[in-house]
């Protein structure tokens, strides 16, 4: 697989919004959704993004497998194992939890679905699951699986917000004249990438809002990461970079989290619901449903003025969805 020349162009989709407190009157504002669930069927979504370019890395560097950490609901993982199966390179995951080892019967869907792909796992406790980042740790790991490489949780890391380039040069094309943009945060690598790449492929860079929904409580801890990789220097990095800090403006989020990560009350999930059924689009309870929340409320508050041209990314995540709620769409 050529992966540099893998750029599955998704479209973005007008949507008719209604506000749910007021289902009678729509808002005078354009309102787009970028596809992004349909571009992979396993590697879905920001996921895909942000490995794309660690493959290719990987492959420059002749590893011969893929290491990375996750918990046992984790996107990523899924990802990694269907990435790494279609790359024919052996995946590794460090999975947080050594409770579910020897375990299957208690294995997630997500866990479940990477096991088919080819990964392995190894499970950690809690406390040793805390020590991802630490370089002796990594160390060690990389000890016991030589020639691996190595991927942050959640994919995030420099080489990640590259991937963001193609997808804003995409969106672009299809709507070069947009104002606000509206993304789910969980590290906050992929609003990250959006920011740098807000204006790619454009001669003239334009002004923009960008929102990252942060779907965790307490949320406000990612803008230092955040503020790393909005200035840390990647390759092919374009003209406009330079102007895009007085043009576009971003911010996190931090009160649409919904209860905490994973969480989800029963209003919000008959919203979701009501969503789906009306747009025929499928959302995830963990990320992309409190986006679209967001949105209804930042409109039902009056923060998007009148003839925005408004994206909403759909970042896919819906591997780990539910089984049951389809049954009900
Ligand atoms: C992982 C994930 C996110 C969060 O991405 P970050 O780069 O970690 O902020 C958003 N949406 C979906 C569907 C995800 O799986």
């Amino acid at each position: 697989m050529n992966l540099a020349k893998t750029t599955i162009k998704t479209p973005l989709v007008p949507i008719e919004f209604l506000l749910p407190e007021n289902p009678a009157e729509s808002i005078a504002c354009q309102i787009f959704i970028k596809r992004e669930d349909l571009n992979h069927s396993e590697i879905s979504g920001n996921k895909w993004h942000k490995l794309k370019h660690n493959l290719i890395r990987a492959k420059q560097l002749n590893c011969n497998q893929l290491l990375t950490f996750g918990g046992a609901f984790s996107n990523h993982i899924a990802a990694t194992a269907a990435a790494g199966k279609e790359m024919a390179m052996p995946s590794i995951g460090i999975i947080r939890g050594d409770e579910l080892a020897n375990a299957p019967q208690k294995w997630s869907p997500t866990l479940l679905a990477a096991h088919k792909n080819g990964m392995r796992f190894e499970f950690v406790s809690r406390q040793t699951y805390r020590r991802r980042e630490q370089p002796d740790y990594q160390q060690s790991l990389l000890a016991k699986y030589p020639n691996s490489y190595l991927i942050p949780e959640g994919g995030s890391n420099e080489l990640a917000l590259l991937g963001f380039k193609e997808l804003m040069t995409d969106i672009n094309q299809q709507c070069p004249d947009w104002t606000h943009l509206y993304c789910a945060v969980g590290t906050g690598a992929t609003l990250a990438g959006i920011i740098r790449y807000a204006n790619a492929g454009l001669d003239k860079p334009r002004a923009r809002q960008i929102f990252g929904i942060a779907v965790l409580k307490q949320a406000t801890y990612l803008l230092a990461p955040i503020h790393h990789w909005l200035s840390c220097s990647l390759p092919n990095m374009d003209k406009t970079s330079e102007q895009n800090d007085e043009l576009v403006h971003w911010q996190l989020l931090t009160q649409y989290h919904g209860g905490g990560y994973g969480k989800q009350s029963d209003v919000d999930a008959q919203q979701q619901l009501a969503f789906e059924k009306q747009h025929n689009i499928p959302l995830d309870p963990v990320y992309t449903a409190k986006v679209i929340k967001a949105v209804q409320q930042e409109f039902a508050q009056n923060r998007i003025p009148p003839k925005s041209k408004v994206i909403i990314l759909h970042s896919g995540g819906l591997q780990g969805r539910n089984p049951d709620i389809n049954l009900k769409l």
